[in-house]
């Protein structure tokens, strides 16, 4: 009576699918002989074919557990795979769990080197030798792999992709180094611009069609003055590795090289360098101080501008900036709000797409703003004619409905579970829980509460029915005593777009739950002039942005 068995092929990339030696042919080929010396019966659903599963990642993959799942049936009794190496190859303790399981299913193991029954002592013991062996070669593998490359750098050549080098740069196995001619005249142009003076990134971009991001990093690259520098790697310890699609092979995360692990390479003679070692220097300063305002004052920002987020631009609808300007010696120095489209960024957009229109809205005190706000939502958002508009607005929203309805059903689940409370909290006063069993329960109905509340307030308050908008609103008469924290909590409901134009409110909607759509309303007397539309090109004036 012949075995039944189930057969294992794996390749860890589907690049060794078609090699030779341990491709799927020859795999396929010794499965087949094994099963004829020892008359091994394969069904074809027990036929396993894994690629692109590495090996140290196999109880990852879908697939290795459908194969487990058969190894697990009654009839099986056989494992047939070429090496030991493809059932697996532990880099953790916990995979030589699969040599376990063998076991507990009565599993023998056939290989081209003969037989392992697993519940002899002798041949468990031959397994997890093996295994061990698998593993070895595994990290032996991937070291020596590594040094050889290592080796290779050092030695001038680039064994990694080259798509992994910079801009203009190219290497080939055959003639080396080399550069690519159109894309290193452009290197050239842009550091001869950055050296002339031109330090925006934004316009060195623009001029060069080279993305924005990328322009910092090209600038601080030695290889330009000549020398190719290896100064990151890839973290080969556990924390290194990123988390990855199952039974895919994993990446690993690149970490800088310290002391003698960085490589610096000169790049052959004929290659004339784009800058001078001195001049990259002077870049790689530069580019430094370039970045050390901006981050500096990243490090010590101080949330002190209430209504960061939910202003727009009352005469162009762009958003509004935050600006915190330098302290002054005596501590006086001033914050600002400003509209998007007075960023430098922006106008360098427009200049380098010849937009000539300027927003006529001022760089804004924020005191002196937010003081006109806190007093303008007082004004207006009480207003009863306002109110019904936003909340007309809101409700005609059919998606916006679908989300009141699930509100609704969270709401109403919310409502039994208070009940609940109360009953646990009567039957405790009755006398038929003790305590703890009281305490314990209540955790338990308190847990769903908050994961209730937490899906309602991610359904962006939803909840919001016609009269509790009205009970919201009617907090901006307090408006003007909240600090800033209990003004950011309720902006967080509400969602407010607040259009404000020279410290006047100009308009404000809220954008209650997902509608997003509602019109501006006009509240302050005039209406704004753009809202609607695209702002039109204006004729530049020459109207410095003077603090008011
Ligand atoms: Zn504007």
């Amino acid at each position: 009576m012949p075995i039944e068995g189930v057969a294992l092929i794996r390749v860890s990339t589907a690049g060794q699918a078609d090699e030779s030696k341990a491709g799927i042919p020859a795999q396929r080929e010794a499965v087949r002989r094994i099963c004829q010396t020892w008359s091994i019966n394969v069904a074809k659903e027990h036929h396993f074919e894994l690629t692109d599963v590495s090996g140290a990642s196999v109880l990852m993959s879908q697939d290795y557990q459908r194969f487990l799942q058969a190894v697990a049936r009654q009839e099986i009794t056989a494992v047939v795979t070429k090496e030991f190496s493809r059932l697996m190859r532990p880099e953790r303790l916990d995979d030589y769990l699969i040599i376990q399981y063998l076991w507990d299913h009565g599993i023998t193991l056939y290989t081209p080197e003969g037989k392992l029954d697993l519940s002899k002592p002798l041949d468990r013991f031959m397994a997890t030798i093996r295994a061990g062996m698998a593993g070895m070669e595994r990290l032996e593998i991937r070291q020596r792999m590594m040094d050889a490359k290592e080796t290779m750098r050092r030695q001038g050549r680039h064994p990694s992709s080259p798509g992994t080098l910079a801009h203009g740069i190219g290497y080939d196995k055959k003639t080396g180094w080399f550069y690519k001619d159109d894309e290193i005249q452009i290197v050239r142009l842009l550091f001869q611009w950055f050296l002339e003076g031109e330090h925006s990134y934004e316009r060195l971009a623009a001029r060069s069609g080279i993305p924005r991001s990328t322009i910092r990093n090209l600038l601080v690259n030695p290889v330009y003055a000549g020398v190719m520098t290896y100064r990151t790697k890839h973290d080969l310890s556990p924390a290194g590795q990123y988390p990855q699609k199952k039974g895919k092979r994993a990446y690993r995360r690149k970490v800088a090289r310290v002391g003698d692990e960085v490589i610096r390479v000169p790049l052959p003679p004929h290659l004339q360098p784009v800058i001078t070692m001195e001049q990259h220097e002077l870049i790689v300063e530069l580019v430094e101080k370039m970045r050390f305002p901006r981050a500096r004052a990243r490090s010590i920002a101080i949330p002190r501008f209430t209504y960061r987020g939910y202003l727009r631009c009352g005469s162009c609808r762009q958003g509004v900036y935050s600006w915190v300007a330098g302290r002054r010696k005596d501590g006086s120095g001033k914050d600002f709000y400003y509209c998007k489209s007075r960023s430098p960024r922006e106008r360098a957009k427009r200049e380098a797409s010849d937009e000539l229109w300027v927003c006529e809205n001022r760089y804004m005190i924020r005191s002196k703003l937010e003081d006109a706000i806190d007093h303008a939502l007082v004004d207006h958002l009480a207003e009863p004619g306002f109110l019904r508009r936003i909340i007309d607005a809101h409700m005609q929203q059919d998606e916006e409905a679908a989300v009141v309805q699930q509100a609704r059903a969270l709401s109403l689940q919310l409502d039994r579970l208070a009940g609940k409370r109360d009953r646990v909290i009567d039957l405790y006063e009755d006398g038929n829980i003790d305590r703890f069993e009281k305490q314990l329960r209540l955790s338990k109905i308190d847990d769903q509460v908050d994961e209730i509340e937490r899906l309602l307030s991610t359904l962006r308050s939803p909840r919001f029915e016609p009269q509790q908008i009205q009970q919201v609103v009617s907090v901006f008469a307090e408006w003007p005593f909240l600090g800033m924290d209990g003004k950011r909590r309720l902006m967080e409901r509400m969602l407010p777009e607040i259009y404000v134009d020279c410290y006047a409110v100009k308009g404000v909607t809220l954008r209650l739950g997902c509608n997003n759509v509602n019109p501006p309303p006009e509240v302050a007397g005039e209406p704004p002039e753009h809202y609607g539309e695209t702002p039109e090109v204006r004729p530049e004036r020459v109207r410095r942005c003077v603090p008011c």
